[in-house]
């Protein structure tokens, strides 16, 4: 087990990063931390970030640098992320975020950055078949045969297709990752810290790979 590893995995929507993410935090025990999940758990508590979040999320648009690095500062500074590290799913997304992020991480720094890559029309094929536990967060796929309504088999919620995986906003989404989060890319890899994955294939082979490339850096 690695005591306190530290991790981004950068993604396209849909590369695969969430399924990825949640089994990479039970391998070496160390908190999934999703802004993603953040935010839709803000939204449905209502709260002021909440409120301020939906409009933007359900029409894939982007949350604020500065919101979103206080938010991730936030969570890096509670105990478990201190102690056991953290895996950064959806975080950063921009070249600030980054900065902002290295900042936070101050003198405890990002071991590894991972570019779970998936080319664009694969990804547009699996989001419109997505479908998540609007309780948990599990994943599914559907394939059109499921009962209605989809009861999720790991907390019993509610199966459904988030509002921001329709069509517009899924294209909007990649059109944002192409401009804002693809500079990224090129910052961590003229940083020498960009580790490229390929995310097509079985989700225990892409796992392994996941593995087979932290374990050479960690
Ligand atoms: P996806 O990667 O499929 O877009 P996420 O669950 O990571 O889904 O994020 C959902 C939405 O939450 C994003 O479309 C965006 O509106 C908002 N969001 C999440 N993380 C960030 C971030 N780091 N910066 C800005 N907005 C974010």
């Amino acid at each position: 087990m690695i005591p306190g590893a530290r991790l981004v995995i950068l993604g396209r929507q849909g590369a695969g990063k969430g399924t990825q993410c949640v089994r990479l935090s039970r391998h070496y025990v160390v908190p999934h931390i999703s802004t993603g999940d953040m935010l839709r758990a803000a939204v449905r508590e209502q709260t002021e970030l909440g409120l301020m979040a939906k409009e933007i999320m359900d029409s894939g648009g982007l949350v604020g640098d500065e919101i979103m690095i206080g938010l991730v500062a936030e969570r890096l500074d509670r105990a478990d992320a201190q102690t056991r590290g953290y895996i950064l799913d959806g975080f950063p997304r921009t070249v600030t975020q980054a900065d902002g992020l290295d900042e936070v991480a101050g003198d405890k720094p990002i071991d590894v950055v991972i570019d779970l890559y998936v080319a664009r029309d694969v990804v547009l094929q699996r989001i419109s078949a997505r479908r998540v536990c609007r309780d948990c967060g599990t994943n599914y796929t559907a394939t059109g045969t499921e009962r209605q309504p989809w009861i999720c088999e790991v907390c019993g919620g509610d199966v459904m297709q988030r509002a921001d995986d329709h069509p517009d906003a899924v294209n909007r989404r990649l059109d944002l990752y192409e401009e804002q989060t693809a500079p990224l890319i090129e910052h961590y890899t003229s940083q020498g810290r960009l580790v490229v994955v390929d995310g097509v294939g079985a989700p225990d082979e892409v796992f392994r790979r996941l593995t087979d490339a932290i374990g050479k850096r960690v």
